[in-house]
């Protein structure tokens, strides 16, 4: 296993949607296992393959560190696709690995279901909600090239855009490892 640097904010790769899987060959195996190692490492909840370079359709996330979780098994899901989105909307704040130290509050569906295929390119669907339904959609939006700060209003736009810039122009400290060009690819 390995750890792989995190792509920031301004790397390309995190505005392309990402490719199908079509099929979890070794290779595939070991680009997941090294995203477990990868998000732990970082304290993250949830990593999406494009994250870590890999122009993949490929989430995973594990939220057994919080309490009411703590029973949840880690879980990868390929190829997914949301499928229903609930009506009622919450707010939650939600950071990114790729945007380090940035915090905003986001207002999405509080339930969704997502169709997915497991790693034996099983077709599943799982209700989320809450939480598990936030960390989806974020990890989901990433799959599709889209980040959290594509959220939020003109005004939080405006006093973000010093602190995103200096990401990009990798003017801070992050204490996991992250990529040194916007070009990285795995
Ligand atoms: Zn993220």
């Amino acid at each position: 296993m390995a750890l792989l640097p995190i792509t920031l904010i301004g790397d390309k790769i995190l505005r392309r949607k990402t490719k199908q899987v079509s099929e979890v060959d070794m290779e595939t195996v070991e680009l997941i296992k090294n995203m477990f190692q990868t998000m732990r490492n970082a304290n993250g909840i949830g990593l999406a393959a494009n994250q870590v370079g890999a122009d993949k359709s490929i989430i995973i996330c594990d939220l057994s560190g919080v309490e009411e979780y703590k029973k949840l098994k880690p879980m990868v899901f390929i190829n997914s696709e949301i499928i229903y989105r609930s009506e009622e909307k919450i707010i939650m704040e939600e950071g990114c690995l790729s945007i380090p130290d940035v915090r905003c509050e986001i207002e999405r569906p509080r339930q969704i279901v997502l169709k997915y295929s497991d790693t034996d390119m099983k077709e599943h669907e799982i209700e989320a909600s809450d939480l598990l339904a936030r960390v989806i959609q974020h990890e989901f939006d990433h799959t599709n090239g889209k980040l959290f700060t594509d959220l939020i209003d003109q005004i939080q736009k405006k006093l973000l855009k010093k602190p995103l810039n200096r990401i990009r122009s990798r003017q801070l400290e992050v204490d996991y490892p992250v990529t040194v060009d916007s070009d990285y690819r795995l």
